[in-house]
C-alpha cells in the first residue's frame, strides 16, 4: 500500500495518449461558443464583455479568443473560454502527495473522468502539494487563476473564511451520508456557493473518508489531563476544541506528518484513518492508536473551480465537472469504506498497534467544548451563523431519522 498503488497513478496524458484526435465532421461544424456570444451580444468583444474581460484579466487569462484551437494546449497559466470544439488543459493543484490512497487518486480520478467524459476536450492535468503550489495555498491558486482547479478540504481556510470548516467537518457533527444529504439536498452546497463566491470560486463536494480515528499519540490517553500541553497536529475547528482542553493544535501538511511525530516535535497527530495512516506509516512513530474520530466524522474533500474558468465553459462541459465532482464524491468514500479494516487488521495484528477508545470523560469534554466553540464560531461571523443554524438543523432532523433507521438497524443487524 504505498503512495503510488492507487488506481489513478496514471496521469491524464498516460491515459489518454491521443492528444489530437480526429475531429468529426459534427464537430468541425460547431460554431465557437464565443462567436456565438458575439451575435447575442454585440457590445462583447469575442464573447467577452468589458465586465467580463476585466475578470478574465485579474484572473490571468489569455485564451477566449480564438474559436477552434484544435489540439493546441493552453498557454501556461491561462483559462480561457471553452468553445465547443476547443481543446482546453486545466490545471488541477491539490493539498495532497501525488497520487496518495484515497484522497491523491481521488483527484486523479475525477482529472481522468472529466477527461474521458468530454472525450478530451477538457484535459485535467493534477499536481501533488508542492508541485506547484504548497498543500495549504490550493484556495489562492485557484482564487487567482494559476490552477484553474484545485482538490483539497475547506476546513484548511477558515481563516480566510470562517464558516469554510462547516463544508468540510465539523466535530461531533454530520456523518457522510448526513453531509451528502445537507449538502446536495439540506440547502448546504447553496450556503457554500455562496461563500466562496467573493473569492472567485465554485466548490462542489469531491470525496468523503467517512468517519475517522481520533489519531495518533506517542503517549496514552488516559485521562483529560494527559492532553495537557499536547501538541498535537489536527486541523479546522477540531483543533480549536483541543485547545479548550489544553492541548497545543497545529496545523502540518500530511506529507510531513510523519517526520513531525517521529522527531518528537509533534506529540500525537490525527490524520484520517486506517487506509491513510498506514500508507504514511504512523504507526511507526507511535503505537497508541484512538478512535472515534470525533473531528472528522465525515469530511467532505471539496474540488473547487475558477469562477471565471467555470463560467467560460459551454453548459455540456459545465455537467461534465459538476457530474464528475458527484462521481468521485461517491467513489471515495467507497474506496475508504472497502479499504479500511483491511489496513486496521494489518496495524494491529502485523504492527502491534495499541488501539483504543478515547475515554469517556476525554469524549464529553472535548463535545462540551466542541459546542462553545461552534456557537462562538456562528456567533462572530453572519455566514458562519448561516452555516451553522442550516447544519444544526439537518442534524436534529437527521439524528431523528437515522436514531429508527441506521442506529436501530445497526443494533439488531448482530
Ligand atoms: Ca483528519
Amino acid at each position: 500500500m504505498g503512495l503510488g498503488s492507487g488506481t489513478g497513478a496514471m496521469n491524464s496524458r498516460e491515459l489518454y495518449p491521443l492528444a489530437c484526435p480526429p475531429v468529426t465532421s459534427g464537430r468541425s461544424r460547431i460554431m465557437p461558443a464565443a462567436k456565438i456570444r458575439d451575435r447575442r451580444n454585440p457590445a462583447s468583444i469575442q464573447g467577452v464583455t468589458m465586465k467580463r474581460r476585466e475578470l478574465l484579466r485579474g484572473a490571468g487569462l489569455a485564451a477566449v479568443a480564438g474559436g477552434l484551437a484544435a489540439c493546441a494546449p493552453q498557454r501556461d497559466g491561462a483559462t480561457g473560454g471553452a468553445a465547443s470544439g476547443e481543446r482546453l488543459q486545466w490545471k488541477m493543484v491539490t493539498s495532497w502527495p501525488t497520487n496518495f490512497p484515497g484522497l491523491g487518486t481521488g483527484a486523479a480520478k475525477l482529472a481522468e473522468m472529466i477527461t474521458a467524459a468530454s472525450s478530451g476536450r477538457l484535459t485535467v492535468k493534477v499536481y501533488g502539494a508542492g508541485e506547484l503550489v504548497p498543500a495549504f495555498e490550493v484556495f489562492d491558486a485557484v482564487s487567482r487563476g494559476t490552477a484553474e482547479m484545485g482538490h483539497s478540504a475547506a476546513y484548511y481556510w477558515k481563516g480566510k473564511a470562517a464558516a469554510a470548516p462547516f463544508f468540510c467537518a465539523v466535530p461531533f457533527g454530520l456523518n457522510a451520508q448526513e453531509m451528502n444529504g445537507w449538502l446536495y439536498s439540506g440547502g448546504g452546497l447553496e450556503l457554500w456557493r455562496e461563500l466562496y463566491a467573493p473569492f472567485g470560486l465554485v466548490p462542489f463536494p469531491a470525496g468523503n473518508t467517512g468517519v475517522q480515528l481520533a489519531g495518533w499519540f506517542r503517549k496514552p490517553i488516559d485521562s483529560l489531563a494527559d492532553l495537557k500541553g499536547l501538541k498535537m497536529r489536527i486541523p479546522g475547528l477540531g483543533g480549536e476544541v483541543m485547545a479548550r482542553v489544553g492541548a497545543a493544535p497545529v496545523n502540518v501538511p500530511g506529507g510531513e506528518i510523519f517526520s513531525a511525530l517521529q522527531s518528537g516535535a509533534i506529540d500525537a497527530a490525527e490524520w484520517v484513518g486506517p487506509y491513510n495512516d498506514l500508507a504514511f506509516g504512523l504507526h511507526r512513530a507511535a503505537k497508541n492508536c484512538y478512535f472515534p474520530g470525533w473531528q472528522e466524522p465525515g469530511p467532505t474533500l471539496e474540488c473547487m473551480v475558477n469562477q471565471a474558468a467555470f463560467e467560460a465553459l459551454p453548459a455540456d462541459l459545465k455537467a461534465i465537472v459538476e457530474t464528475c465532482c458527484r462521481a468521485v464524491n461517491d467513489a471515495m468514500l467507497a474506496e475508504y469504506t472497502a479499504r479500511n479494516q483491511q489496513a486496521l487488521d494489518a496495524l494491529v495484528r502485523e504492527h502491534g498497534v495499541q488501539l483504543r477508545q478515547l475515554p469517556d470523560d476525554v469524549l464529553l469534554a472535548l463535545r462540551k467544548a466542541a459546542d462553545k466553540v461552534l456557537e462562538e464560531v456562528a456567533a462572530a461571523d453572519p455566514m458562519a451563523r448561516r452555516a451553522f443554524d442550516s447544519m444544526r438543523a439537518f442534524q436534529a432532523q437527521a439524528k431523528a431519522w437515522h436514531a429508527v433507521s441506521e442506529e436501530a438497524y445497526y443494533a439488531v443487524r448482530g
